[in-house]
């Protein structure tokens, strides 16, 4: 009597732990990524239009997952919604920067000042509540001025990124100075600030993200604009100087 009930416990507790095996593997697979993803926001590129230019292939082409926040696009063709990353002040100023990037961005500061520079961090993040008020200002502007509807949409996404739209947004693009400015219009940036900028921040995983030279590729001249993406993205496409949307275009 004693053997069968010791042999009946023995099932059960088999049958108990192949169940508890079965609800934690479900439980692992319907865990949620890690990377924080705004309400339908798509980090990774859409597919490729039919027609396109296939892109060069690299040996060299880093294996990393391309839809990780490190490597997310923002530009006109990719509107990120509502994306919010968690951010914090830039000590020293009223700026704000993606947390998981900012030891790399204090570091690139702290190594411009070493080299005799007085950076100032002009703008980190700037939220989409924020860039839809500095968007709505400018269509009401060119509405003032006369411009129907659709016009003053149109000339003010000239002038001011659209929400959605503003790599400021992503809380990964900061525009830094080599001196305090009121307003970036007119500005002209110390050449000598600019050529350090842009060939230090690689070591510390930034890029120059609108460079001259792609202006055909971005439709910016920005010259104070960096972009973190990381040690290993950074190098491969100084290296193969690539435009964040060309190194994103060879992960498609
Ligand atoms: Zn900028």
């Amino acid at each position: 009597m004693a053997k069968k009930q010791e042999r009946r416990i023995a099932v059960l507790l088999v049958l108990a732990l192949a169940l508890a095996m079965l609800v934690f593997s479900r439980a692992r697979e319907a865990a949620p990524r890690p990377t924080p993803r705004a309400d339908g926001v798509e980090l990774i590129l859409p597919p490729r239009e039919a027609g396109a230019e296939t892109p060069q292939v690299y040996d060299d082409l880093p294996e990393l997952d391309i839809s990780s926040w490190e490597y997310l696009l923002v530009n006109q063709a990719h509107n990120i919604g509502r994306y919010a990353p968690e951010v914090e002040q830039i000590a020293g100023t009223s700026s704000y920067f993606d947390v998981r990037a900012l030891d790399a961005l204090n570091a690139l500061l702290q190594a411009a000042r070493d080299a005799g520079y007085t950076p100032h961090v002009y703008v980190g993040y700037r939220s989409y509540v924020i860039q839809s008020q500095q968007f709505d200002r400018q269509v009401t502007e060119f509405l003032n001025q006369g411009y129907s509807e659709l016009d003053a949409e149109k000339a003010a996404a000239e002038i001011v990124a659209e929400p959605g739209t503003s790599e400021h947004q992503s809380g990964l693009g900061v525009d830094i100075l080599d001196r305090y400015t009121e307003t970036l219009s007119g500005f002209e940036m110390d050449a000598n600030f600019a050529a350090w900028l842009r060939e230090n921040c690689v070591t510390y995983g930034f890029v120059a993200r609108y460079p001259e030279e792609k202006i055909s590729v971005t439709g910016r001249y920005e010259p104070w604009h960096v972009r973190y993406v990381g040690a290993v993205a950074a190098q491969f496409m100084t290296e193969h100087d690539l435009a964040l949307e060309e190194f994103v275009a060879l992960y498609r």
